[in-house]
């Protein structure tokens, strides 16, 4: 049996998924300029530092190794950024997909499983999201997710790609074992932020909008635990490997927790006040979003393990406390 390329296997779920792998009997190597990924998160299989836009290191890593199939996470993934510098966005998302696709087809690899996110999908956002919900992205980094997928299903449709797209609903929790978590410069996710607030580490949260059509005006969204993430790609490469159908799948739990409803869980787990206050809504964000994940459940097997948000937060505060003990105060 060959390796698993895993590009940006030293993000957050790239690292979580490089873990599973290698736990599940597989060889990994990691693929990451470390432009956001973290070296110490690349720690099991072998670690390449290097950018899916060079196509001569990724002529290199293709011809000394034997690679099966690929697990494309590398990709810069945040909203707000995306809005500001949207040919960044561009370059680095797509150009650096059709780089990677490229070089699987010098090589003659055929397997993906790629990095999606729910972001893809337009209004209405009520109820249930399923695969065949319409895409509408709304962000310029939804949008460069929505292409890659559509490159993808051209070369499914020409015969030259064999692919998974997980659409990711919000991705949230760390590694049981604490051995990997989520560490973002500059941090603007929820949870994280959230628990950085209990930690003393900032001030307050600022809830971005009060004001949404939803049971007390806050955003909601479907976390998900990363570990659960991680095991889905697994799934997916066993499902391709079986010469499963192509195509985009939804991971998600179906339970919508609104920003208050975080808010308030974390203060229970962590025993800790967290100040809020409000705050304008953020540009490219959507009232609500909520994963229908039958497909996910029917098709690869996927059975989340860990879905209750209280556990979800409760890996995330073992983290985040760990973390600060090895972090020397700013
Ligand atoms: N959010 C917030 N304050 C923050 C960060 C996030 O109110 O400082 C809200 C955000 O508007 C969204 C939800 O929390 O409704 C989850 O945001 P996150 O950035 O974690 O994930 P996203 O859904 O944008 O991928």
């Amino acid at each position: 049996m060959g390796q698993i390329l895993v590009t940006g296997g030293a993000g957050y779920i790239g690292a979580h998924t490089v873990k599973r792998l290698n736990t599940a009997g597989f060889e990994t190597v990691v693929f990451d300029n470390l432009a956001t990924g973290h070296r110490d998160f690349a720690r099991w299989g072998a670690f390449i530092q290097g950018d899916v836009n060079n196509a001569e290191a990724l002529d290199q890593l293709f011809s000394s190794r034997s690679i099966d199939a690929v697990v494309h996470f590398a990709a810069a993934s945040q909203v707000g950024e995306s809005v500001r510098e949207p040919l960044r966005y561009y370059q680095n998302n797509v150009g650096g997909t059709i780089s990677l696709l490229a070089a699987m087809r010098r090589h003659k690899v055929e397997t993906l499983v790629f990095s999606s996110s729910c972001a893809v999908y337009g209004p209405p956002f009520e109820g249930l999201l399923t695969e065949d919900h319409a895409c509408a992205p709304i962000s310029p980094y939804a949008k460069t997710k929505r292409m890659m997928e559509e490159v993808m299903e051209d070369m499914a449709h020409a015969g030259s790609l064999r692919y998974t797209a997980l659409r990711y609903f919000n991705a949230a929790g760390a590694d049981p074992e604490a051995e990997v978590g989520e560490r973002h410069n500059p941090e603007t996710h929820l949870i994280p932020l959230v628990l950085q607030i209990a930690l003393g580490q900032r001030e307050r949260l600022d809830i971005f909008g009060d004001d949404y059509p939803t049971p007390d005006g806050t955003a909601i969204r479907d976390y998900i635990h990363v570990q659960d993430l991680a095991d889905a790609h697994i799934l997916a490469l066993r499902h391709l490997q079986k010469g499963g159908a192509s195509g985009a799948v939804n991971l998600g739990n179906g339970q919508g927790h609104s920003v208050r409803q975080i808010v308030d869980t974390a203060r229970e787990i962590t025993g800790h006040d967290i100040p809020v206050r409000m705050a304008p809504r953020r540009e490219g964000d959507s009232p609500r979003l909520v994963g229908d994940a039958t497909k996910a459940r029917s098709v690869l097997g996927w059975n989340p393990a860990m879905a209750d948000i209280r556990e979800i937060i409760a890996t995330a505060w073992a983290w985040h406390q760990k973390e600060m003990r090895h972090t020397p105060p700013r």
